[in-house]
């Protein structure tokens, strides 16, 4: 339940680690070019170690998750219309006395988010499969880590992504480590247009299946998770209960499943509604342009 994290996602395990060891060799000041969970995780972190944070965002970034990363005493700049303009500005801030922590793509991180098998292990708990949500695929490397420093290197990794967001599906079609042109799902967090390299690596050394969910499956996840148990997460994590919710094949045959419910600080229940009504919205024009095309077919 990693939606419960101080920072409302998994992402401080590792960042929480990374930002200690680096603090443990001197750094300064952390900065990071995230407006989205890992900008709060290095805010956080910043904050509990006494250094100072700037966390660079593009404009796109909402006043929420502005406001979130400002709660924790980070310095926000707001800088490009893109994640990619804001990160290249971010590493321009980067001096000497700071370290730049990337959000996925750190073996720090990995081996932060591995601690959740760690925890797994210590309650004597032995899941046939795990399912968890990939975006740059740290914490698929994280949970592959600790599944393989627990002795539990057999079990089996549902990967799951959103439409428009299937960067590592993508990956594993074409038979080489791609990168998508774009992203096209509300899943923010999960939009890497490319997977960490490890990532995809381990995808050839452990069993990992890969499943792609809808937009609309992953909202109406987080609707029912919220009425389940009481707890809001973003469609980046819905998209993992997508895969229990409606049940694929390959969760049908286990018993016992660990599934990562990786939080996210950026969602309310009023931009889940909204999200349902576009993508209904959405949905029920593209079925009517379908019949009306078979109609004049
Ligand atoms: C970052 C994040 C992801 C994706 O994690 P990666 O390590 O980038 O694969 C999924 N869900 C939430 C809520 C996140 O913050």
């Amino acid at each position: 339940m990693e939606a419960l994290q101080p920072s409302g996602s998994f992402k401080l395990r590792g960042i929480g680690h990374a930002c200690q060891h680096y603090f443990s060799e001197g750094a300064k000041r952390f900065i990071s070019s995230s407006g989205g969970n890992a900008g709060i995780a290095v805010a956080y972190s910043g904050r509990k170690l006494g250094l100072p944070v700037t966390v660079v965002v593009p404009e796109t970034t909402s006043k929420r998750a502005i406001e979130a990363i400002e709660q924790e005493d980070a310095e926000v700049i707001i800088k490009g219309a893109t994640w990619q303009e804001a990160h290249h500005y971010s590493l321009d801030l980067t001096d000497s006395g700071s370290v730049y922590i990337h959000p996925f793509d750190n073996p720090l991180l990995w081996t932060g988010h591995a601690t959740i098998i760690d925890e797994i292990r210590r309650f004597n708990l032995h899941p046939d499969a795990v399912v968890l949500s990939v975006g740059g695929g740290g914490l698929l490397c994280g949970i592959i880590e600790g599944l393989h420093r627990n002795n539990m290197s057999n079990v089996p990794v549902l990967a799951v992504e959103t439409e428009g967001a299937d960067s590592l599906s993508a990956s594993l079609k074409a038979g080489r480590h791609v990168e998508l042109d774009g992203i096209k799902s509300i899943a923010t967090s999960l939009g890497a247009k490319k997977v960490a390299k490890a990532a995809y690596d381990w995808c050839h050394k452990h069993e990992v299946v890969s499943h792609v969910v809808s937009d609309i499956e992953a909202v109406d996840s987080c609707l029912q998770f919220s009425n389940d148990h009481r707890i809001l997460v973003e469609p980046a994590c819905g998209a993992s209960l997508a895969a229990l919710y409606n049940p694929t094949d390959f969760v049908k045959d286990k018993s016992s499943i660990l599934v990562i419910v990786c939080g996210g600080a950026a969602v309310s229940i009023s931009q889940l509604e909204s999200w349902k009504r576009e993508l209904s919205n959405k949905a029920n024009s593209t079925d009517a342009k379908g019949r009306s095309a078979d109609q004049q077919g």
